[in-house]
């Protein structure tokens, strides 16, 4: 399947036609076990927590597009996350990005930190920074590219370098550019983090999670921690992802499309102050995604010239086609108060430090036509 170009793993990876039926689409196994045929023997499926055929129709695509070997799926972005600290040992240390995803801080910062596992997050991309916080603890680099909502860009290669020379694991979120847009793996990254709730899945009706990993050892271990821990997808959850795959590339194509026509009608707007997306030649990251990235991803954000929380309140409620709500990747456009609604578990004085600004907007570009996206945001900057 590795010979095969993305397109086409994104319609064939994983997928087998039924051995019973013939069925051309993945079956959902919804079931919880499965009869022992010959007692004592080994077989395949035993009890769906370990394993059940649908999620691994999905683990293989999965595993496929990211150019790993193996991949397991989590019932969502956040326990997959989860099951990576899960690695860990009270004592060990981890370096993380400050510009992490707010539930990712979260989890770290209120449930790890008091088990004795320390953070500390700094910026990936000053090696001094990160040096300097490297210690016989140090045991995982933490890294999310492009992050969220600013779309800073870590450079991999470099972390990869890094990682390598000091022993350490690399663990990647990939979930903003998806396998479409970057395949940390190809890099040097020993795990990628999928929230497959956002692009993987794309159609806004299904929350999932997933790891990919290269090295046999640790899928071992998370397996073991997958199977322990028992936070697993349902098989309809699983084949939602499945199905969403099968269109990924077209989506991407298109919020990509979009994005690059919404950040360029932003950048003139009068009432815009400053626009982040990573395809602007003056994005600090601009070279760097080119070189990692195979576009430069469906989320624009911006912040609105001379406004407070009130004024960004009144843009959010003025557009139309653009639904207030948090999350991101489906094929719907969304409009998200980073300072009030994803970032809102940070504390003020982290928000200054990444940037988050109370004027500071995200879009989520979906699959609409642009000239009608560009026309909403027009008119609410209008009647602003
Ligand atoms: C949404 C998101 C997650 C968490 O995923 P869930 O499926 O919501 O648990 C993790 N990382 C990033 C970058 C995300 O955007």
């Amino acid at each position: 399947m590795n010979t095969y170009k993305l397109d086409t793993k994104m319609i064939h990876a994983g997928i087998v036609p039924d051995a019973l039926t013939g069925a051309i689409m993945t079956p959902i196994y919804q079931t919880s076990t499965f009869v022992q045929v010959c007692p004592g023997q080994p077989q395949d499926y035993n009890y769906s927590r370990s394993a059940n055929p649908t999620r691994k129709a999905l683990e293989d695509a999965l595993a496929s597009l990211e150019n790993g070997t193996q991949a397991l799926a989590f019932s969502s972005g956040v326990a997959a996350i989860d099951a990576v600290i899960r690695l860990l040992e009270s004592g060990d240390e981890v370096i993380a990005s400050d510009k992490i995803y707010g539930g990712s801080y979260r989890l770290f910062t209120t449930i790890y930190q008091k088990f004795g596992i320390r953070f500390h997050f700094v910026n990936l991309n000053d090696p001094d920074e990160v040096n300097a916080h490297i210690n016989p603890a140090t045991k995982l680099i933490w890294a999310e590219s492009p992050s969220n909502p600013l779309l800073t860009i870590t450079d991999l290669v470099a972390l990869t370098t890094l990682a390598k020379k000091n022993n350490l694991l690399l663990c990647v979120d990939n979930t903003f550019a998806s396998p479409y847009l970057q395949n940390p793996i190809d890099f040097g990254a020993d795990i990628i983090v999928h929230s497959a709730t956002k692009y993987l899945g794309g159609h806004s009706d299904v929350l999932l999670g997933a790891l990919v990993l290269k090295e046999e050892e640790l899928y071992k271990k998370l397996h073991a921690i997958q199977n322990s821990c028992g936070a697993v997808p349902g098989p309809q959850d699983c084949f939602l992802v499945l199905r969403g795959i099968k269109t990924l590339h077209l989506r991407m194509q298109r919020h990509c499309e979009n994005a690059e026509k919404i950040a360029r009608f932003l950048h003139q707007h009068p009432l815009v102050e400053k626009v982040f997306w990573c395809g602007f030649e003056d994005h600090p990251g601009f070279e760097l995604a080119k070189r990692q990235m195979r576009g430069f991803g469906g989320v624009v954000s911006f912040t609105l010239a001379e406004a407070d929380v009130q004024k960004v309140f009144r843009f959010l409620s003025l557009v139309k086609l653009f639904s207030v709500a948090e999350g991101l990747g489906g094929v719907e456009s969304l409009i998200n108060h980073p300072a009030t609604m994803s970032h809102s578990s940070l504390p003020a004085e982290q928000k200054l430090k990444i940037g988050i600004a109370d004027n500071l907007i995200r879009l989520s570009i979906g699959v609409e036509h642009a000239d009608d996206l560009i026309q909403d945001l027009g008119l609410a900057f209008e009647q602003l």
